[in-house]
């Protein structure tokens, strides 16, 4: 028996992705963290800044959590804080799609919408979030805690403790290659510590979108964004705190003419409904295979439901607009 939705969280399966396994001659193995209770692997996050502002005393009871994000996150910190008695308010852009400000006013989150600026801007979400959780603090000590989740080190030791630990176990430590993509960072750092502790030998990888600046980075050590994806939640321009430590052997720029096809073969070859950081890791997955050669066993992570990202992933209009196009068996 679960004594709450919170101990739902985590323990995910691992998954032979079978076609490219096959393939390869590789175990490539996807972690479903899509099966956590909020949907996504943002639910760990969520989880270990709320248990660690608990134990710090940043979180008080009666306290509102309130966090700048456009998603996956949100989620997690509305369910949980909702699990533990807290409230949340999400600062969001009023650019994002209808559905995930609909998903989050149906967890309980009060939502707050603003005009979307560069992060540079003062008026960023981010930064805005932080703001009015600075005012209620002014006005009612410790009313309000904001986990800025891409500074917050919670959540990459959530990862370190869990993640990591939960792979190496799963494998029975003969795990050869992790890769991911990168948000905040606090996946790829946190699950890479965890199993760099345990065998070195072990590489990391970081697959990144198009748009982001961090494969640039990683291969020529100057932060330059480099082309457009139609992916969302991953990818970022600045080396974050949850980032620094990351142990990274490998990157690759994964771009979307190869992740959104790999998107739509999960489904069809796997059963798998993934949404297209899944596509990006994937095809991770597939280059690190190729790397290290038959024989090994590779892991990454199935982060979220397509069925969140059903206005771009099976919207043919939408597709070609950014050069995509529907898969074949795909019955308008
Ligand atoms: N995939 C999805 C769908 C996400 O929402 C996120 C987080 N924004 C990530 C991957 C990246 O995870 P992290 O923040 O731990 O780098």
């Amino acid at each position: 028996m679960h004594n709450s939705i919170i101990d739902c969280i985590g323990n995910t399966p691992l998954i032979r992705l079978n076609r490219l396994s096959d393939e390869t001659g590789c175990e490539i193995l996807g972690k479903a963290e899509f099966m956590n209770p909020g949907g996504s692997v943002k639910d760990r996050a969520a989880l270990g800044m709320i248990r660690a502002a608990m134990a710090s005393g940043e979180l008080r009871p009666g306290g509102t959590i309130v966090e700048g994000t456009a998603g996956n996150t949100g989620i997690g910190l509305a369910l949980v804080g909702n699990a533990l008695g807290f409230r949340s308010l999400i600062v969001m852009p009023d650019n994002q799609s209808k559905g995930k400000i609909n998903t989050l006013r149906a967890h309980g989150a009060e939502v707050r919408l603003i005009p979307p600026v560069p992060y540079k801007n003062p008026e960023h979400f981010v930064h805005t979030s932080g703001r009015i959780a600075a005012e209620m603090n002014a006005e009612n000590a410790n009313s309000a805690f904001w986990p800025n989740q891409f500074e917050n080190l919670a959540n990459r030791d959530f990862h370190e403790q869990t993640t990591g630990p939960e792979i190496w176990e799963q494998t029975e430590g003969r795990v050869d290659g992790f890769v991911c993509s990168v948000g905040t960072g606090g996946t790829l750092s946190g699950v890479g510590r965890a199993l760099k502790a345990r065998n070195p030998d072990i590489k990391i990888a970081l697959s990144d979108p198009g748009g982001s600046a961090l494969h640039h980075y990683f291969a020529h050590g100057e932060l330059k964004s480099v082309g457009t994806s139609i992916t969302e939640g991953i990818g970022n321009s600045r080396i974050t705190a949850n980032l620094e430590s990351a142990p990274i052997d490998i990157s690759w720029q994964i771009p979307d003419s190869e992740a959104i096809p790999m998107v739509y073969s999960l489904i069809r070859d796997e059963g798998l409904v993934l949404g297209s950081s899944s596509g990006i890791n994937v095809v991770g997955a597939l280059r690190l295979a190729q790397d290290l050669g038959p024989g090994h066993t590779i892991v990454t992570l199935l982060c979220d439901s397509a069925t969140r990202y059903m206005e771009r992933l099976f919207n043919a209009e939408y597709l070609q607009s950014q050069g995509l196009s529907l898969p074949t068996w795909y019955q308008p």
